[in-house]
């Protein structure tokens, strides 16, 4: 038992061969393997899990979608570590949106973090404390998931597009990568206030909820839409915060919409600031969430043929 693995998944696939088809939290099990890197060229960069708690094809979906080569290793993206511009990338199209260039710019800064040794890369088993594999470290694994299982399921909204749904579904489980959830997988940053109000720490429940640019941002949707004001404790407070307003049929489709496209819409005023510098206006935040709400309500839910007044 505990038998200590100094290198090579070979061996720990070996161990781990009666776990393989198991998964935790939905997450197979050769994502508890995490690799100190070293020089990079055994680790595949999108496919292992070596800089986040998850390999970074599911930290950014988005990213390997648009790679010409998924199974490249971590040193073939690497350059060197002394010039500029030392990130060799291939995509298999132009990243002209803007959000796929701020994600890329998010990568970016935590590569920035990783020094590239030499040696081969060092496999362990993240569940126990030595990094070692055990039966025991596995079951206590799939024990403690059933514990804390999360029970969240998020109400997919038909009428927006699923990349908003996505965005409101990794940010409940914290995988949206605010500079706390970043500190939590271990990523040293610089700057970890929040880009918007500069005064806090950004957390996912200070960006979205507590900065004094969401609430009022909140409060100007709410009113828009002729409800209470919008008010959470937490993320998943936020999107269930539809469900109590006893509204017709129509408008808690919409409602639901409306909160989750503000929070994407929240999160890309937060990377323009971050990634371009531009400033921030409420004002303009509120008016794209207004038209995006709009335009996807009337051209996409069941209630087509809307006029802005509706
Ligand atoms: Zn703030």
């Amino acid at each position: 038992m505990g038998m200590e693995i100094q290198d090579g998944r070979k061996q720990l696939m070996e161990e781990a061969k009666n776990f393989v088809n198991t998964k935790v939290g939905g997450r197979p099990l050769r994502y508890f393997m995490r690799g100190t890197v070293g020089h990079g060229e055994d680790v595949a960069f999108w496919l292992d899990t070596w800089l986040l708690d998850e390999p970074l094809k599911t930290a950014f979906p988005d990213l390997i979608s648009k790679e010409a080569d998924k199974r490249v290793s971590v040193a073939d993206r690497f350059i060197s570590q002394s010039s500029d511009g030392r990130y060799s990338w291939s995509w298999n199209s132009d990243l002209s949106d803007s959000i796929l260039r701020s994600r890329l710019e998010q990568l970016i800064g935590l590569l920035d973090s990783v020094i590239l040794a030499t040696g081969k890369a060092r496999w362990k088993w993240t569940s126990a404390l030595d990094g070692s594999f055990s039966v025991k470290a596995v079951k206590k694994l799939l024990n403690g998931d059933q514990v804390q299982e999360k029970c969240f399921v998020l109400d997919w909204c038909n009428w927006i597009p699923a990349k908003v749904n996505i965005h409101v579904w990794r940010l409940e489980m914290n995988k949206v990568l605010t500079a706390e959830a970043l500190r939590k997988r271990n990523v040293g940053i610089r700057d970890t206030t929040c880009p918007l109000c500069h005064s806090e720490d950004e957390s996912a429940d200070h960006l979205f909820i507590g900065c004094f640019i969401a609430s009022t941002v909140w409060s100007g949707v709410s009113s828009w839409c002729n409800i209470p004001n919008i008010f959470a404790l937490s993320i998943r407070d936020l999107l269930s915060f539809y469900k109590d307003l006893g509204l017709s049929e129509k408008k808690r489709d919409a409602v639901q919409g409306i909160i989750m496209i503000t929070c994407w819409s929240v999160w890309r005023a937060r990377n323009n600031v971050k990634f371009s510098n531009s400033s921030v206006r409420i004002e303009s935040i509120i008016s794209e969430i207004k038209t995006l709400s709009f335009l996807w309500f009337s051209n996409r839910s069941r209630y087509k043929g809307l006029d802005w007044k509706d």
